[in-house]
């Protein structure tokens, strides 16, 4: 991204699993736990790492490298996406997959986080090689994945489509019709209405929650959004409906900046499946210049670290919403609470997809779907519930949010260990 080069994303991405292993143990510390329930949960159970051969359209072969992570099964299965990126590694899985826990206790799911990736491009493959990469996946990890045990879920540059084969492949495999195995399916294979776009929707109602006690009305602020997938494109088009002035976007490339507000739907219909847009127009900005430009709500949506020491003096917006996982540094979380600036923490923010996942598993197993209207007011009734948790918890305690939010699924994962007699 940026200036940023990619050994530099590697090497801070290692980071984030110390990070947040120091916030596990500060949270721990504070409800009282003994040093033991750290090591439970500072580190995964399990780590499953494979090799999947794969005929590539060009005759040859190649073997890719693939991740299952499950963090935490003491409240019930783990649950959590599988990624496809060319930079990914155990460390960023493991710490994606406590991620995962915290969202499904802060949501008050019935579930442990678990994470997944292959280490692939995806922008370079044709759909038969992606085919039988994720069938080959699937065949790989079999035995440690299923519908009561650690449920699988889209992520970066994973969709549908992928969900879909690697639904078959299992199917196959067990000889069985069991679409809980997967979330994110398309909705003729027992999707969810909502699913694709839950990530948008929780999190729009995390910002509306967080902007009315900041006292910002959301018609008529400045809003900038870092990134333009699934996740940050949809969201633009959510709040630029709802009245806000989309005043800057970007993509992996570069930035789009206009203190006027930018054509949103325009923008929607051009950029391609991975979210490239900038690279059609002229003036760019780079991704770092966007995130210290004039707006009142800024909103990164797209990959770690990018609010650091550095920048965090620098930003102008009144109100961050996490929608990447782990967009902002802790550092800098200090300096930005001390210039009295709210961050609505990337474990609360981007929940609104684990939800629905939910969701679609609860309709699976109950073999009865809901309507559009149902999911979409269970999502708030969930959503709201576990913003005003966390706000309530940070006020009393004096703590910024995020700190909170770990409080709150630290508790839920720790209490359900304790009872099992674990530690
Ligand atoms: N990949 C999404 C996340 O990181 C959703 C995971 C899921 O649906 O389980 O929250």
């Amino acid at each position: 991204m940026g200036k940023m080069d990619e050994e530099d994303i590697e090497k801070q991405m290692e980071s984030l699993l110390t990070s947040t292993q120091r916030m596990i143990q500060n949270v721990l510390h504070k409800l009282g736990y003994s040093q033991e329930m750290f090591h439970l949960l500072a580190e995964p159970l399990r780590t499953l790492v494979v090799r999947i051969p794969v005929h590539m359209d060009d005759g040859s072969k190649k073997v890719f490298t693939g991740y299952r992570v499950q963090h935490m099964d003491s409240v019930g299965p783990t649950m959590g996406g599988i990624r496809f990126h060319p930079k990914i590694d155990e460390d960023d899985i493991k710490a994606l997959a406590i991620w995962m826990s915290m969202k499904c206790g802060i949501a008050d799911l019935p579930f442990g986080g678990g994470k997944g990736g292959i280490i692939c491009n995806p922008r370079t493959m044709s759909m038969g090689e992606l085919e039988r990469l994720s069938r080959g996946y699937v065949r790989a990890i079999s035995q440690v994945v299923g519908p009561t045990k650690d449920i699988l879920a889209p992520d970066m540059y994973t969709n549908s489509q992928i969900m879909a084969w690697m639904l078959d492949e299992y199917n196959r495999l067990k000889q069985v019709g069991s679409p809980s195995f997967i979330t994110g399916k398309p909705l003729s294979l027992g999707g969810s209405s909502c699913r694709d776009t839950a990530g948008a929707m929780g999190a729009a109602i995390c910002i509306e929650e967080a902007a009315k006690k900041a006292g910002i009305p959301i018609k008529g602020s400045r809003v900038i959004v870092q990134g333009f997938g699934n996740a940050g494109g949809y969201l633009a088009k959510i709040l630029s409906d709802e009245g806000a002035k989309i005043v800057g976007i970007s993509d992996v490339y570069g930035a789009l900046y206009d203190p006027n507000g930018l054509p949103i739907d325009y923008l929607l219909e051009r950029r391609d499946s991975f979210g490239t847009i900038t690279t059609l127009f002229e003036g760019a900005i780079s991704n770092e210049e966007l995130l210290e430009q004039d707006c009142d709500i800024l909103i990164p949506a797209a990959i770690s670290n990018q609010i650091t020491a550095e920048n965090a003096p620098h930003i102008k917006a009144k109100l961050i919403a996490e929608v990447a996982n782990g967009p902002t540094t802790l550092e800098a979380t200090t300096i930005l609470a001390e210039r009295g600036i709210v961050i609505v923490p990337d474990i609360l923010t981007g929940a609104g997809g684990v939800i629905v996942s939910y969701f679609e598993w609860v309709q699976n197993n109950q073999g009865f779907y809901w309507s559009k209207e149902e999911v979409k007011e269970k999502l708030r009734e969930k959503i709201i519930a576990s913003f005003h948790e966390i706000f309530k918890t940070a006020e009393q305690r004096k703590m910024n949010m995020r700190l909170a939010a770990y409080m709150t699924g630290v508790r839920k994962m720790a209490e359900a260990a304790q009872f099992r007699g674990w530690i």
